[in-house]
Formats: structure tokens, C-alpha cells, sequence
């Protein structure tokens, strides 16, 4: 079955074609990328596996016009993979904020476009990009099922105490004010493929995923099920990001609004994209960058990190607390993936539970599924990298298959 893989930003389309033949057999055909949309120098990076990679710049005024690139791309007589438009079986989009609506993949219909528009509010960086991305593609591909699976699906399984805020009631009852989670398809992704890797039965087991990239989050996943998760009603709470501040008092926010004169849009904005990485250090929200600052001597640099280690060791202590142990620790995304002294500091601080880290394999792996911890480890720590593009295909075909 050909399932293409959609995950649209506000100015950009990231897709994958994947032939799954089942859940674990399965090939990419290609991917690439649509970026600056509606910006006169847009243009679209399609690598074909096996293929020459294809780059061209043009003007891409919208969305709509930005999938046809992704369907001319995936049928050109060179660069191309498919032999007609017709050979795609369905089309999975990632999306963003689905609010308690949710709590698995759906076939889109007009009912499912109405929910994901009603959680713009949540998410109006995300969610308006992901409907225009479903509609231009069901104006492409009119006969083609279209599913959506939410990052915030797997975090359905939280209980009240985990998901609610201690805010009057009202404001759930009214506004849906709550945590919902994000990155939900790479924690659920991760702690299924972790607990695989690893020997353990999922349906018997205490995971703590901690997706490190440019956002971050730590899931509890107990017996497969998500309990607890950092990210909250939006993907600003938690720890410290690139660009996002994580978690601080709530205080702080209308203090410094008041101090500065900032309406509620540009405080935002402070929040989430001048925070973080970025505000702390005045330098980058790149890690790559920080540890070059580190290692060059630059004390905020250095502090920033390690903020970045205590962050990560208060929600991996909370939530082992809040299991009654754990049994598998997962690291993955781009920062965990990619950098070894950081999976070994947070893990050495679980020595007390008995985590005896292999720091020189731990050294010697980046990107590659890897356990990280001696076979007489009490705890276990492993390297997972993330796929979501392959969770959405494996959805998508299960729904097609359904529907048909
Ligand atoms: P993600 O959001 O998962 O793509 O992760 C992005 C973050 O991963 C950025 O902060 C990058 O600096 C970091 N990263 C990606 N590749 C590397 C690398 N090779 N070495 C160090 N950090 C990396």
C-alpha cells in the first residue's frame, strides 16, 4: 500500500512516500520538503531513495499549490517514484492539537475538519496550516482517504489529577482548559520500539521517554498507556527549549507584561520564540551551537546546558515517582539523538536507582537504536530514534484497509 505522509507547517510541507507491505515491512520511496510558501524564493528538496536528489526554486503562493509540487515531484519522469497520481492509496497528516476530541487516528470528514478547526485556538501556530494542507490535498486527490493523526492522542490516557490544572473548574468547563500533551506519536512510537528492543512486555512495564530536540518533552508511559506527560494545554510548559521558556511561575507573566508593556500576543511571542535557549544565552537556540560555546568557555552557555540536564532529571524523578519505579529510560530526537554527554549526565543521575550507564558504547552511538546501560543495569537506558512519519503510515494503512 502507498501512503504518502503529510505534515504541514504555516509556510512549509514535510512529506514521506512509504510502500508498507505491513507494520514492520515496509520501504521509503522518498521524501522532502516544501519550504517559504507564499515567499517569492519558495522552493521544494525532493530526494527519491536510490535517486539523485532534485532542488527547485519557484513561487508557491499557497498550500494548494505547494502539494501539486509534492505530486509532480512524486511522478517526474526523473526524479519521480510513482508512474501516476493514481498509485498513492492514502494520505496521512499529522496534526498538531486534537484536544480531548481524539484519542487515535481518524478517516478525515467534514465532522473531524470542523474539531481540528475548533482547535486552532489551541495550537494557531499549527492547526490552520495542517486544514489547509487536508484541503488542498483532497482538491488534488478527490477519491483518495485522507487520515489525521494527532500528537496529542496518546496523551489521552492521563487521568484527572495529570491533566487538570488547579484553576477554577470552570475555565475546563468552558474552555477546555487542561493538559493535553504534544509529541505524542514519537513518545508512543518510542516506548513501543524501546520496550521491543529491550525484551520487555509493553503491557507490563514502566517507560519514561524523553523526546529532546528543538521542543522537548518527558512522558510516564505505564503498560504502553500514557499516565503524565511535561508539555500542558499548549507546547510552551515542560523544560527548557530552543526558543520556549518551559515551565515558570505564572506570576511572572503579567508582571513582566505590566514592566514592558506587552499585550498578551507579543508575550506570547517572548515565550515562545525569544525564551528558552535563545533568551538565556542571547547567542542561538541551536545545541549544536551551544556546546561550541561551552566548549569555547562561555559560562552562560554552560549554564544553559546544564539547566537543560536538571530539567530533564526533575521530570524523568517526578514521573518515576509518580510510576513507582521504572524499568526502561528512552532517549530520542535530535538533541538526545545526536549528543552523548547529555544522555550520560542525566543517566548518571539515576545511579541511586541502580542505572549503571555504559558511558564508552554511549560515546561511540548517535542516531541508531543502541542500549546504553550494562546487562546487570537495574535500570535500563536506550537510545530510540524517533519515527512518526512511520506511525502515520502505519495508522493511515490500518484505516484505509478499514474503510475500504
Ligand atoms: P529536532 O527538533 O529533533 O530536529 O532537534 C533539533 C536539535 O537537535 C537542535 O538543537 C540541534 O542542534 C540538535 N542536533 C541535531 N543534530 C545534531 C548534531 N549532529 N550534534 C548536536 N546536536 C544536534
Amino acid at each position: 500500500m502507498i501512503i504518502l505522509v503529510i505534515n504541514c507547517g504555516s509556510s512549509s510541507i514535510k512529506y514521506q512516500l512509504l510502500d508498507m507491505k505491513n507494520d514492520n515491512d515496509f520501504s521509503l520511496l522518498a521524501k522532502g520538503i516544501v519550504e517559504k510558501i507564499g515567499l517569492p524564493d519558495s522552493n521544494i528538496t525532493h530526494k527519491p531513495t536510490g535517486k539523485a536528489k532534485m532542488e527547485k526554486t519557484a513561487p508557491i503562493p499557497d498550500h494548494k499549490v505547494g502539494m501539486k509540487f509534492v505530486l509532480d515531484a512524486l511522478v517526474d519522469p526523473e526524479y519521480g517514484v510513482l508512474s501516476s497520481f493514481g498509485d498513492i492509496d492514502a494520505v496521512g497528516h499529522r496534526i498538531v492539537q486534537g484536544a480531548d476530541f481524539f484519542s487515535g487516528s481518524v478517516l478525515v470528514d467534514e465532522d473531524v475538519m470542523e474539531k481540528i478547526g475548533f482547535c486552532c485556538d489551541f495550537a494557531p501556530l499549527h492547526n490552520p496550516a495542517h486544514i489547509l494542507g487536508i484541503r488542498a490535498m483532497q482538491a488534488v486527490l478527490p477519491s483518495v482517504p485522507q487520515v489525521a493523526t494527532f500528537d496529542t492522542a496518546f496523551h489521552q490516557t492521563m487521568e484527572a489529577p495529570a491533566y487538570m490544572y488547579a484553576l477554577p473548574y470552570e475555565y475546563y468547563q468552558k474552555y477546555r482548559v487542561r493538559r493535553y500533551g504534544a509529541h505524542g506519536t514519537s513518545h508512543q512510537y518510542v516506548s513501543r520500539r524501546g520496550a521491543e528492543f529491550a525484551g520487555l512486555d509493553l503491557n507490563d512495564s514502566r517507560i519514561i521517554t524523553c523526546h529532546i530536540g528543538n521542543g522537548s518533552s518527558v512522558t510516564a508511559v505505564r503498560n504502553g498507556k500514557c499516565v503524565d506527560t511535561s508539555m500542558g494545554f499548549t507546547p510552551l510548559e515542560g523544560m527548557i527549549m530552543g526558543t520556549r521558556c518551559g515551565s515558570i511561575d505564572a506570576s511572572i507573566v503579567p508582571y513582566i507584561m505590566r514592566k514592558e508593556n506587552l499585550t498578551p500576543e507579543q508575550m506570547t511571542e517572548v515565550m515562545n520564540k525569544k525564551s528558552g535557549f535563545l533568551g538565556l544565552s542571547g547567542k542561538t537556540s541551536d545545541c549544536r551551537d551551544m556546546c561550541d560555546l561551552r566548549a569555547a568557555g562561555d559560562e552562560r552557555a554552560k549554564m544553559v546546558l546544564d539547566k537543560l540536564v536538571l530539567d530533564i532529571t526533575k521530570l524523568v524523578g517526578g514521573f518515576v515517582a509518580e510510576m513507582g519505579g521504572v524499568d526502561l529510560i528512552i532517549f530520542t530526537a535530535g538533541i538526545a539523538e545526536n549528543n552523548a554527554w547529555l544522555r550520560r549526565d542525566v543517566s548518571n543521575n539515576f545511579k541511586y536507582l541502580g542505572v549503571k550507564f555504559d558511558e564508552a558504547f554511549n560515546d561511540t552511538v548517535r542516531g541508531v537504536e543502541a542500549m546504553l546501560t550494562t546487562p546487570d543495569s537495574a535500570v535500563k537506558v536506550a537510545l530510540i530514534p524517533t519515527d512518526e512519519e512511520l506511525m502515520i503510515a502505519r495508522d493511515t494503512m490500518h484505516i484505509a484497509l478499514q474503510n475500504k
